[in-house]
Order: structure tokens, then sequence, then C-alpha cells
């Protein structure tokens, strides 16, 4: 399965609005990727999204791109931090370097992506090219221009900037239902006023600026200048996704003020340069997040980045939920009453997934499958219906509540609260195949919080000495050889607090750090 989402544009922080309709992105892949999805194989989703390091102007609402280069305006604006020695503490850039610019803000937007578990920010490490930047495609943007010119979708206007010819492209405004009719009356300022003259219609949109003043540009046969800001995403998209459908890919997502002009020029751009019906089978426009009940403004501090919310100690886990939680097509309504209950709800997770470990030995086998089967059944039945999250959760808590009221079968032991955590961490795979213990394991990946509360957990094993670590365990091994549990125990302890985790098996013991 094929996904592009549009990335953010690297001029500033990325803040935690940007970050719902990203993880929403993230949850629908991660779903598609679950046994929940492909009669319990999952697909394989390769999972596209851009940083937009060129085009994008102050006024990009409306449909043909006005007002100021934001990376000029970011350019300024750290320029002006620096002389009043406002940069960020640690931060040390040129800002009269545009790709210097771009470069620290895409590190702090990879930094806050890893934290709240954006999978594509952890492919990345792998494979740069899943997060494209449009600088380094701008020869491909350059043949798609030519190519619109070749099909009859394009022309050089009388400003010798090169446009989309929507007029020439019928289906223009099915997507966002800003059509031709309803653009041509100004359409309330979505469209700029400035090049009215020297277009064909109101709505058609800029392909290439010649400018030699501005601050990024690239040699064309239209003269020195710059990209529009939709082309990137249809020549990415093309390239990486595309390439063996005509450029059609699976699924498109963006935040809603994507829809239009943004999506809707895309679609146009694709389309009309391969022929094809569509560019995207399907859409996904994740709503706006509101913080407090308000639109985020810097103003009335109600603007937060992840990282901001971090420094305050919000565990990303917590933040992570929060922004995922609410129905994508609902607004979302960030507060800090909110994410105090997320960090709750992830701590009665946490509990209980020790809890039923060391129950469910103790439950009869009947028992626990049966569980784990509705519990399956009934979180699949809430995603599937068009990714209900909160209702997913719902059933959670209710399996949570209902499982503490199973019958125990008195023959077998329960495991002390030690030995189950043991068994989740060493013997992964056998749980996986018994199916016992985590009831988790298939809904984790998906909800992808878990993992991010492992990670979390102290690792300071990566300081302690190996010598050490060998000499405790033969010095246990003898504890154990004379019979005294009490020591070995403790010894096991003390190195579980180092973060060393002891693996006994026929052979004798071995030890890993504990990497969550
Ligand atoms: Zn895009």
């Amino acid at each position: 399965m094929t996904f592009y989402t549009c990335g953010p544009t690297v001029y500033d922080f990325a803040h935690i609005g940007n970050f719902r309709s990203f993880l929403a992105a993230d949850l629908l892949r991660r779903y598609l990727e679950s046994p929940f999805c492909n009669e319990g194989q999952g697909y394989q989703v390769a999972h596209i999204v851009n940083m937009t390091d060129v085009g994008h102007m102050t006024d990009d609402e409306v449909a043909d791109g006005a007002g100021e280069d934001k990376m000029e305006a970011a350019r300024k604006r750290l320029l002006e931090d620096k002389k009043s020695g406002k940069l960020p503490a640690g931060v040390d850039i040129d800002p009269t370097d545009p790709m210097a610019v771009a470069e620290f803000y895409i590190g702090a937007f990879l930094a806050d992506s890893r934290a709240l578990g954006f999978k594509v920010a952890f492919d990345q490490q792998e494979h740069a090219e899943v997060m494209p930047r449009p600088t380094q495609y701008i020869q491909p943007m350059i043949e798609l221009v030519q190519t619109l010119i070749d099909r009859g979708h394009a022309y050089v206007g009388g400003d010798g900037v090169v446009y989309f010819d929507t007029q020439s492209f019928p289906k223009y405004g099915q997507l966002s239902g800003n059509t031709l009719d309803r653009l041509r009356s100004g359409a309330g300022g979505r469209v700029a006023e400035d090049t009215q003259a020297v277009k064909k219609h109101p709505a058609d949109f800029m392909l290439w600026k010649p400018d030699q003043t501005h601050l990024m540009r690239w040699d064309s046969p239209w003269g020195e200048g710059y990209p529009g800001w939709h082309l990137e995403c249809s020549v990415m998209a093309q390239h990486l996704l595309g390439t063996e459908t005509n450029g059609v890919i699976d699924l498109h997502s963006g935040g809603e003020d994507n829809l239009f002009p943004h999506h809707e020029c895309e679609v146009a751009q694709s389309c009309g340069a391969t022929g094809e019906e569509h560019f995207a089978r399907y859409w996904f426009h994740p709503r706006h997040l509101f913080v407090e009940g308000g639109k985020m403004s810097k103003s009335k501090g109600t603007f937060f980045t992840v990282q901001q919310l971090r420094d305050e100690g919000y565990a990303p886990a917590a933040i992570r939920l929060e922004l995922i939680k609410t129905h994508y097509r609902s607004n979302a309504n960030f507060t800090f009453q909110g994410l105090k209950d997320s960090a709750k709800m992830l701590g009665r997770w946490k509990e209980a997934r020790i809890q039923i470990a060391r129950q469910s030995l103790a439950w009869n086998q009947h028992t626990v499958l049966s569980a784990r089967k509705r519990l399956h059944a009934a979180f699949k039945a809430a995603m599937d219906d068009d990714l209900n999250l909160a209702g997913a959760i719902g059933e959670i808590n209710k399996f949570l509540n209902e499982a503490q009221h199973y019958p125990v079968d008195d023959s077998k032991t329960i495991l002390e609260e030690r030995d189950s955590r043991r068994i989740l961490e060493e013997y992964p795979e056998q749980v996986k195949e018994l199916g016992l213990l985590d009831v988790f394991a298939a809904i984790g990946p998906v909800l992808g919080v878990f993992e991010l509360e492992d990670a979390a957990e102290p690792a300071a094993a990566a300081d302690v000495d190996a010598a050490l670590i060998e000499s405790k365990i033969a010095e246990r091994k003898q504890a154990r050889r004379d019979k005294d549990w009490g020591k070995a125990d403790a010894i096991r302890d003390e190195l579980e607090a180092l973060g060393v985790v002891l693996i006994d098996s026929a052979k004798g013991t071995t030890w890993k750090v504990k990497t969550g």
C-alpha cells in the first residue's frame, strides 16, 4: 500500500496541532500494518512524508501562492533573534543560510517525531528518502511543468510565470468543492488579487516563477526562479511511490487546511500529467486541534511544541495518546486535564498488563483465549469503523475491568510480579506463540504508546562494567548452589536496577541490557 503524507514546512518548530494530524496518519498506517487488517497478514505500507524546504509563501491559503517566501521570513526572524540574543539555548546556526535554517528545523522535527513514535521518522534512519526534501527534486519538478505545458494544461502568463490552466481540467474543484464557478467571483479571498490580469482564470495557480531576487532559485526553461508550492508533492509521490502505477497512489493525507488549495492543485497537476482518473484512491484529512477550547495562539499562551510539553514533565507516551484519542474527523480539544487523564490511563494499563501477565497462567486456558479473542474482535470492530480509536480504547478498558473478575485456577501458581515481568521481557517469542500472557501483543503496536513507555525506562546498563556483571552472576550461581534463594534473588534485583536482565537456561546464565 502506498501512502503519502504532506509533511511539515521546516521554517519553524512543529506544534502539537501539526502532530495531531501526523499521528492520525501514523495510527492509520500502524493499523493497516497490523494483523487486524488483510486477513491477519497486515498490509505492507510504504509511507512517505515530505519536509518542505522551498516554495511556501506566507499567504498559502490563496490558490496561487502570494506574500513573502516563508524561508525568507524565517531567516529574518532568526536573524532578529540572534541579534537580540533570543535564539533558543544551544542553537548555533547561520541565519543567513537558508539550508542551515531548514536543517535546524528538520532536526527538531525528527527528534519530536521519534519521541512521539511517528514511525516514518524511524524508517528515515535507514532510508533517508522516505522523508524527502523538495530542493532535491527540482529537476523532476521542471520536467512536470514541461509535461503540463506539452499536454495543454499549463501556459506562460503575461508576467512570465508558468500557471496551471484550471479550465483545461474540468475536474478542478471536485475534491474540495471549490469549483471554478465559485472561485471566479473571488471566492472570499481564496485567489490572489494582484495576478488576475495576467491569468486566463482567477483560479489558475503558479507552477514556476522566474525571480532573480528570490532567496532560493534554480535555472529553468522559463528563467531562473523557484517552483510553486503544490508541485513538490505531485513529483515526490510519483517518484517515490507511483513509478509502477503511472503516478496513482493508494492513500494521501494532510491536515484539513491542505484540502484546498494544496490537494486540489496536486490532483490537477498529477492527473493532468498522467491522464489518470485519480491521483490518490483515498484521501485522509484529520481536522484541526484546538487548545483549551480555542485556536492555538502564541499571544494567549496556548501554542505548544512537543518539546515545551516534555520540558513541563509530560511523558511522550501520554502526549501521543492525548493527540490520537479523539476521532480524526472531529476537532480535538487539547487540555492539560486531558493530558493528565491520558497519563493516568497509561499508568493503569501498565499495571494491568503486568497483572494480567501474572494471572493469565493461573486462568484456565480457555478463559484466557476466549477473552483475548473477544477483545481482539471488539478492538477490530471499533477500528474498522472509520478508525474509531475512542471506541477501541473503551473496549480495552472494558476488558481490563472484566479480567479482574475471571476465576483463577488454584492448582497453578500465580506468578510473582517480578517473574511475570521477566517472562514478558525474556521470552517474547514464546509469549507470542502461546498467545497467553500478552493480550496486547497485537494491539500495542497499533497504539504505539507502550513502546514509548518502555523506551523511556532508564537503561543505565550502558555504563555498567561487564566484568562486574559476570562476577555478580558467579556470586549468584554460588548462592543458588547453596540454596540461598534470598541472596540469589537479591543479586538479580541488584542487576535489574542497573538495567541488566539475567537469562537462565540449561547452559547457564547469560545477561542482556534491558532495551524495553
Ligand atoms: Zn502536499
